[in-house]
């Protein structure tokens, strides 16, 4: 599986950070393989074993010995034209410039363990949290299984942005779709599919309200829509009819 929600909450910020630096210093990765189920470690174990390829795990799926099986672990790939022949896609695993140990170093300074510097089976693509050390050893004698240590994450509540838009994570991992919430004091409306909304117009029981570009609803302000200035009330309610305007000590016009 490739969604990096799907682990850690500390894996998750550290490979957002790494994304982040990797994209400062001008270095394309995109994230890889993250949390791995029993059946597919199993099947990546049988490689270069029982079914053709070259051996590219020591570790077997039914008894959890890969650290992707525990959501502490991604890999990564090349995402850059790294031959100059103007694709990236075949250039993923291309380490013909030593990007990937410069990525390892990258990562080693956000405080991840990098599969390159490993003596069995060299992983450059892979990167894992040291917290529980190197194998799964330790997870598996405190937790027993990935489903009791995912029980143990606390995932804090935030803003999250991905290829669609802005979401926003409560602590459970569940998120608003189809309404309202206020968020560190201002209101925001999710779509179907949970994402804010922004730039638009919302009814809602009869009355008008407006999404701002920051998805932010518009209250007790004049805003301007397009070639248009509108009043809203502190509630946000747009304001109909006769509206009174006061100005404040600045002498700016306010609602
Ligand atoms: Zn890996």
């Amino acid at each position: 599986m490739r969604d990096i929600t799907l682990c850690h909450p500390d894996l998750q910020a550290r490979a957002a950070k790494l994304l982040a630096a990797c994209e400062a210093a001008g270095i394309g990765i995109k994230i890889g393989e993250t949390l791995r189920t029993a059946a597919e470690q199993d099947e990546l174990y049988a490689q270069g074993r029982t079914k053709p390829g070259n051996i590219v795990t020591n570790a077997k799926g039914s008894s959890y010995s890969s650290m992707h099986q525990w959501g502490v672990a991604f890999d990564f790939y090349l995402a850059m034209d790294v031959d100059g022949d103007g694709k990236t896609s075949d250039d993923a695993y291309n380490d013909s410039t030593g990007l990937f140990a410069k990525v390892g170093q990258m990562g080693k300074s956000l405080g991840l363990e990098w599969g390159g510097d490993w003596k069995s089976i060299v992983d450059r693509p892979h990167f894992q949290l040291p917290d529980w050390g190197s194998t799964p050893s330790k997870l598996k004698s405190e937790y027993g299984t990935p489903e009791a240590f995912k029980k143990t994450w606390k995932k804090a509540a935030g803003w999250v942005k991905d290829s669609e838009g802005w979401w926003y994570r409560h602590a459970d991992g569940s998120y608003s779709k189809n309404a309202w919430e206020q968020i560190g004091g201002e209101w925001y409306w999710f779509d179907g599919a949970g994402y804010m909304v922004e730039a638009a117009w919302k009814e809602t029981e009869g009355k008008w309200y407006y999404l701002k570009e920051n998805g932010a609803m518009a209250h007790g302000e004049l805003c301007a829509v397009g070639d248009e200035i509108y009043c809203f009330a502190e509630d946000g309610r747009m304001l109909e009819g006769e509206v009174t305007l006061h100005t404040n000590e600045r002498g700016a016009l306010v609602v």
